[in-house]
């Protein structure tokens, strides 16, 4: 056994931990309303079995087994069942939705754990030797199906475990880069550099179980980005162990030297060789660190008022702004007596609200962030409200801001409780150029609610801007329904009418979940076919072998645009 710690094998995070609706007495009629549960009646599914679960035998031979644990140690070499299923799939809906059901197509052969670069440069070569399929694991929480070996795999399938590289290795304080361990998961990375009065600034909602190398793999992006940046822009230098050597990308701030090998590693979700550490841009943890709530009267009104803000010259850390819908869902969770509720409760707001002429239907829920010096905060926040105002913007204050900020960690959760009750909530997220966002925001709830008429369910959808940029913003959909027959097909329908609504209405295929396979049959519509060309060229040259997590980003085959 390792110490390396995992999410539980059925369901997000870690046992004992859970999302709960009874002190929130909006949630149950909120539910009820949206995709018609009714969470006071509906049977709890038990927890699955573990030792039902069907898994066909490892095909790694004993001596490939015996190879690596020459090389890491017999404690760090497994071809355990738990250790195999824990590996198999990453945390979105279709894989929790298997895994629950026994539908384990193919599981890796056998686990590895390298301790540094140089045991992983041996495992790589003693695999590629072995014409031996690996797959790089860091958090194992992607929602693209970046991590499941292909069904058909003949080969066997290394899954190539990065939890015991987690260290800080070093800072330059100088230039405010720190080299850091791929395998280290947001915990560990932020501790060590709080240590040393840093921070990396990158806080995706899934930090506390997803790493580093899978960040840079995945090009994700957290929820501080509009001040720190994606991880795209966040990592400098990479160190990628490949067949016979180590890629080595320096870290330099800005350079000509094109096309840029740096960005053809972010974004491979493994396919071009094990991320083993990078050089990232760190800041000085800030004095200053608050999270305000406004309300504005309508959707058109917050993202006109996110749009003025990403083009001043105001430098938030966090601009979001709901729909209306999300914003009902928001004020259905918060807890009785705390924040948002007291709105809820029958504050002067709603008063002030309807006297402004505002329809409360229609209200839509802001978070802004402002962080850095104390005088910079105050500043960003002056520069801001001038701005909110304009459109309409109310304050709140920063007590339903300290509640998002404390629990956003906690929300995944919420995922595996409707699963328990025989209901989907998944996200979808786009970027796109401001001048399609209320189209495109429009568009998808009009394909999402045609996709949940033809399969004749209840189904929800709701939204936020989570990440502005000059030219455009993320849309972050939520959707939810109850399952019928047959919850992976129904699924299928729902996320490919969502997938095709981006496309369609000029946002990517996604903005910060990557694309393994899930995302991969709109590559084409995304980039264009020569793009297409030009990346499968990438791949083909780089890995002949196809031995690095192949098939992932470009399908393998061409078929029509939908998830599979
Ligand atoms: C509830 C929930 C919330 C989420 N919220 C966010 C969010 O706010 N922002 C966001 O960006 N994402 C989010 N995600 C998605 C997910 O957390 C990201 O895709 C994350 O970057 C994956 O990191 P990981 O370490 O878990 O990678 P894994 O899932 O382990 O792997 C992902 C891919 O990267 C490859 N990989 C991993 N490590 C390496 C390495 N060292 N070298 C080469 N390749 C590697 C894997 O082979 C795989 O292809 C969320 C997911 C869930 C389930």
């Amino acid at each position: 056994m390792t110490d390396v710690q995992h999410m539980k094998w059925w369901g997000w995070g870690v046992e004992g931990v859970g999302f709960h609706w009874e002190d929130k007495p909006g949630f149950a009629p909120f539910v009820d309303y949206a995709v018609g549960l009714d969470l006071r009646t509906a049977p709890v599914i038990s927890k699955p079995d573990f030792d039902k679960l069907s898994v066909a035998d490892s095909l790694a031979s004993s001596a490939f087994v015996a190879s690596l644990a020459s090389i890491v140690g017999e404690a760090y070499v497994s071809t355990d069942k738990m250790e195999r299923v824990v590996h198999t799939y990453g945390k979105s809906i279709r894989d929790l939705i298997r895994v629950r059901a026994n539908l384990i197509e193919r599981a890796p052969d056998v686990v590895v754990y390298p301790a540094d670069e140089d045991e992983t440069q041996r495992i790589v070569d003693a695999a590629v030797a072995a014409d031996v399929v690996i797959i790089p694991f860091g958090g194992g929480s992607n929602i693209a199906s970046s991590l499941e070996p292909r069904a058909d795999e003949t080969r066997v399938v290394l899954s190539l475990d990065m939890g015991r590289m987690r260290k800080l290795l070093s800072i330059d304080d100088e230039s405010g880069l720190a080299v850091i361990q791929a395998g280290a998961l947001g915990p560990d990375l932020e501790e060590q550099l709080n240590g040393k009065g840093w921070t990396l600034g990158h806080f995706p909602d899934s930090f506390t179980h997803s790493s580093l190398g899978g960040w840079i793999a995945t090009r994700s992006s957290g929820m501080q980005s509009d001040k720190y940046g994606d991880i795209a822009d966040i990592v400098r230098g990479l160190h990628v162990v490949r067949p016979g050597g180590i890629l080595v990308i320096r870290p330099i701030p800005s350079s000509s030297t094109g096309p840029s090998v740096r960005e053809m590693i972010v974004g491979s979700e493994g396919r071009l060789g094990i991320i083993t550490e990078a050089t990232v841009q760190v800041h000085r943890q800030p004095a200053k660190r608050d999270v305000y709530a406004y309300f504005f009267p309508n959707w058109e009104a917050g993202t006109a008022a996110m749009q003025e803000i990403a083009e001043s010259d105001a430098t938030p850390s966090i601009t979001r702004v709901s729909d209306a819908r999300e914003t009902g869902f928001s004020l259905a969770t918060s807890k009785e007596s705390h924040g948002l509720s007291k709105f809820l409760a029958g504050t002067v707001l709603p008063f002030l609200m309807r006297r402004k002429g505002w329809n409360l239907d229609d209200i839509c829920l802001s978070f802004i962030g402002y962080e850095g010096g104390e005088a910079h905060a105050k500043l960003q926040k002056k520069l801001v409200e001038r701005i909110l105002k304009k459109h309409g913007g109310m304050g709140v204050g920063s007590g339903p801001g300290v509640l998002y900020d404390q629990k956003k960690f906690d929300t995944p959760y919420l995922r595996d409780f409707l699963l328990d009750r025989g209901a989907a909530g998944d996200v979808s997220e786009s970027a796109m150029p401001w001048s399609k966002v209320n189209q495109l925001h429009d568009a998808v709830r009009v394909a999402a609610d045609k996709a949940f008429d033809e399969i004749g369910i209840k189904g929800w959808i709701m939204s936020h801007v989570s990440h502005s940029y000059h030219s455009g913003a993320c849309l972050y959909f939520t959707f939810s329904f109850v399952f019928g027959d047959d919850p992976i097909g129904e699924y299928n329908v729902v996320k490919s009418a969502i997938q095709q609504a981006f496309i369609d209405n000029g946002g990517s295929l996604s903005h910060h979940h990557g694309v393994g396979l899930e995302h991969a049959p709109w590559l084409e519509q995304d980039i264009s076919p020569e793009g297409v060309a030009v990346m499968r060229g990438l791949f083909a040259s780089a890995d002949p072998g196809e031995n690095f997590n192949p098939r992932k980003i470009v399908a393998d085959v061409k078929e029509p645009a939908k998830a599979r």
